[in-house]
């Protein structure tokens, strides 16, 4: 049953080591775990259990940390969030919303907002809130359902930043020193005067994840490299912590964690920026007209598509690499349309950008429209919207709550 719905998806268990972070996989943790003098070699592969597939990314370690601790019939778990840092936009939902959709019918579903990632970049306090709203209002317009799925705000649960400081504890500050979007995000934010929160957010997203014992994390590419870190990480906790050692502090023993595995679209999972196909589209680039928001009104996309980037070739086509801004947009249009990437392909062969632009202004509009009608009935019933987040903190509180508890367990300290 899990199969036919991940099918699309390409997964980490699927996918040879990543090209953008070699060095997190595979051999990685074993390395820094060496380093801890804990490491000896068994031939039993700490890998992926319980998925379902195959781990090509998989290291060894002296005794059985990971096991299955949650029954095989019970629905797996799926965990996913975006930040309030601005206006939801196409790249966020191709990427990661729309994926959340098919999702729900199968599996057990927490989508969340996650508020405390939104404070690592200087904000405005204003704002936090209402973006918190909106996005959870976006979560519902684009069709996440409330008797399938759970929605609610981070902050709303404690555990989440509880267990961030006991992973801090736990990850080498080599790795977050390698995590791409730190370099670049801090490099436009003028390095030394960045929050160390930019630094450890990625521990914060580890326990985001770990603490729903999640089994699968739809997100965008960009998110590639911080999900191969919760997978280590947890890897790591469960061997410095799990077991048979948790056992004898009168734990249940075995896995602390679940190692989570990232579902990534094969198509909309890097959506590029209007103005330049080399760059992610971003809540955060400082141009609104590099992106299309969900909430863009109909004039506003009709004239972000128009002023978007192409260029002088004749003909539209996929995948030729000196027509970046070509393979982002007939992409969009693809996702959008619902059509094959070869209907597209014929479709737009021959056509002019001028006849392209029109074409995908008018998908767009009317793709956005219903989801911009069921945005405006949600957030003007705030009532509904409180519940909503309510009911999804309480039951997100129960599942973590108990995680919490094991890992502090496991960690040594004085039960309450
Ligand atoms: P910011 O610029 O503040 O980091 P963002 O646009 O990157 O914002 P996030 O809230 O960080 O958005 O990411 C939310 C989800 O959307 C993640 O799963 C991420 O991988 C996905 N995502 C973000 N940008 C894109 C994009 N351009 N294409 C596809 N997926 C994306
Ligand atoms: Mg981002």
């Amino acid at each position: 049953m899990s199969r036919s719905v991940l099918s699309h998806f390409l997964t980490l268990s699927h996918s040879p080591c990543s090209r953008f972070t070699p060095s997190l996989c595979c051999g990685f943790p074993v390395k820094y775990m060496e380093g801890t003098g804990l490491v000896r070699r068994s031939r039993r592969p700490i890998g992926l259990r319980g998925t379902g597939f195959p781990s090509i990314c998989s290291v060894s370690a002296s005794e059985p940390v990971v096991q299955e601790s949650s029954p095989s019939s019970a629905k797996k778990r799926v965990v996913s969030g975006v930040q309030p840092t601005g206006s939801i936009h196409l790249g966020n939902y191709l990427g990661a919303i729309k994926n959340w959709i098919p999702l729900q019918n199968t599996y057990d579903t927490l989508f969340f907002i996650v508020d405390l990632h939104a404070i690592t970049l200087p904000y405005e306090t204003q704002q936090l809130s209402r973006a918190t709203r909106d996005t959870a209002a976006i979560y519902l317009a684009c069709g996440v359902d409330t008797s399938k799925a759970s929605i609610f705000v981070q902050s709303h649960v404690r555990a989440h930043a509880e267990l961030m400081w006991l992973l801090s504890s736990a990850t080498p500050i080599g790795w977050l020193n390698k995590m791409i979007q730190f370099k670049e995000k801090s490099r436009k934010a003028g390095d030394e005067n960045v929050a160390v929160a930019l630094l450890t957010y990625p521990v914060l997203m580890a326990s985001d994840i770990l603490l729903y014992q999640s089994d699968f994390v739809p997100v965008g590419e960009d998110q590639k490299q911080h999900l191969e870190l919760t997978r280590e990480l947890a890897e790591r906790v469960n061997y410095l912590y799990g077991g048979r050692k948790l056992k004898k502090l009168g734990g249940r023993g075995g896995a602390i964690f679940k190692v989570p595995e990232p579902l990534i679209p094969p198509a909309g999972a890097r959506v590029m920026s209007l103005t330049d196909g080399l760059s992610k589209m971003s809540k955060s680039a400082p141009s609104d007209l590099s992106r299309i928001n969900l909430l863009d009104s109909k004039d506003v996309i009709a004239n972000k598509i128009k002023r978007c980037k192409t260029d002088s070739l004749s003909g539209l086509e996929f995948d030729n690499p000196e027509r970046p801004e070509c393979n982002n947009l007939l992409s969009v249009y693809q996702l959008i349309s619902g059509k094959t990437k070869e209907e597209v392909a014929q479709e737009c062969q021959n056509m002019n950008w001028g006849t392209f632009k029109v074409l995908l202004a008018d998908s767009l509009i009317d793709h956005l429209h219903p989801i911009q009608i069921r945005y405006e009935e949600i957030i003007s019933d705030s009532a509904y919207l409180d519940r909503v987040l309510a009911e999804g903190s309480k039951r997100a509180a129960d599942i973590a709550d108990a995680t919490l508890n094991n890992v502090y367990q496991a960690m040594g300290f004085l039960r309450r």
